[in-house]
């Protein structure tokens, strides 16, 4: 037997449950792990929540890193205790996973177990978000929303690796000193009655970004959308604050002949060659000390309840991890 976290029905936290499940055999071009830990996401509360239709009960979570227990047929590049950590592994919040080994990436002994946990869904998602969504050039600047969260910590080093700029938005004034940490070279706190347009033409000498980068959604889109300079790119990744309605696309010619993409990390990472090389810059930049995951919080696996209510209350800076030991 497994241990692991389902989702009851579409929900807040308090449909998660702890319970004893079988323990799930691999298939074909599929392995066994053994889940040291495991990284939550925010599409982890879209679809335990009902905002991404799914099937309920289901076991929650997609990311984590431990070590291969079993192997299924035909799998030849991959052995029994190898560790590994792996972006697409639905029923994640587990003690045990069958994971694709497409998916799959080979975790250096020298990364810790947390960070291992932490680098895929996140790591991989700013990693593309700066390179191939708007490849971002030397002296581009971007605007990153909720740049102390854990897309927004990497996104921000990684934009700085390149050469760009980054302005971030942030709810805090501890949030706003990890955001610099990572390197932004100017920081405010969105809240309400904040013009954030205006507050970014400010800082860019009224001529607006390169890029906006927002995972926040709803609450920052019109800003977003307003703050960027002629045939730049808007690049809306995700609804913190929840989804963006539809809008008439000539916003996009009266706001300036605007590039509008919203990508998810699946069409990034399409084969293992792609998320070998995407995946390698992340563990170059760890080596080389240019990249730094933060891992805000760590809880035990049966309270992942706890996680996404502190994910979902804007508690949590970085990365959250649980922890099956
Ligand atoms: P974060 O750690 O960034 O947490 C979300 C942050 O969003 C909060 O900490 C908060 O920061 C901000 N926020 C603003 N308004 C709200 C609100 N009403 N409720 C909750 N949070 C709010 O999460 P992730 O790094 O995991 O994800 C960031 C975004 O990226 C999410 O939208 C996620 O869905 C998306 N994503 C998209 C992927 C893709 O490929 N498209 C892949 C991975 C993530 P603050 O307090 O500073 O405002």
């Amino acid at each position: 037997m497994s241990q692991a976290i389902q989702a009851m029905r579409a929900g807040g936290p308090e449909v998660l449950e702890f319970n004893e499940i079988d323990t799930p055999r691999p298939g074909p071009g599929e392995v066994l792990v053994d889940v040291a830990a495991a990284g939550v996401n925010f599409i982890d509360t879209y679809r335990r929540s009902g905002t991404y239709p799914m099937s309920y009960p289901h076991i929650v979570g997609s990311e984590g890193t431990g070590r291969i227990a079993e192997v299924g047929e035909g799998v030849a590049s991959w052995s029994v205790g190898d560790r590994v950590a792996w972006h697409e592994g639905p029923g994640s919040y587990a003690t045990q996973v069958v994971v694709k080994t497409d998916n799959l990436l080979r975790v250096p002994e020298g990364v810790s177990t947390e960070v291992a946990a932490a680098m895929p869904l996140q790591g991989l998602t700013a990693q593309y978000l700066a390179t191939s969504s708007h490849e971002i050039k030397p002296g581009h600047t971007a605007l990153v929303h909720a740049g102390a969260g854990g897309v927004g910590l990497l996104l921000t080093q990684i934009i700085k690796h390149l050469g760009g700029n980054v302005i971030s938005t942030v709810s805090t004034e501890e949030k706003a000193e990890l955001a610099r940490k990572a390197g932004a070279d100017e920081v405010f706190l969105y809240g309400e009655g904040v013009d954030v347009t205006a507050k970014v033409r400010e800082l860019t000498d009224g001529e607006g970004v390169e890029v906006a980068y927002d995972g926040v959604g709803n609450d920052t889109f019109d800003a977003s959308l307003a703050s960027l300079k002629p045939l730049g790119s808007m690049v809306l990744f995700g609804g913190a604050s929840g989804q963006v309605p539809p809008f008439d696309i000539q916003r996009l010619n009266a706001s300036g002949g605007i590039f509008l993409s919203r990508p998810s990390l699946a069409w990034f990472v399409r084969s293992s060659e792609e998320l070998a090389k995407r995946s390698s810059m992340l563990f170059n930049g760890i080596e080389h000390g240019w990249l730094n995951f933060r891992v805000g919080a760590t809880f035990a696996l049966a309270d992942a309840a706890d996680a996404h209510r502190a994910l979902e209350g804007r508690e949590t800076t970085g990365k959250v991890v649980l922890t099956t030991a």
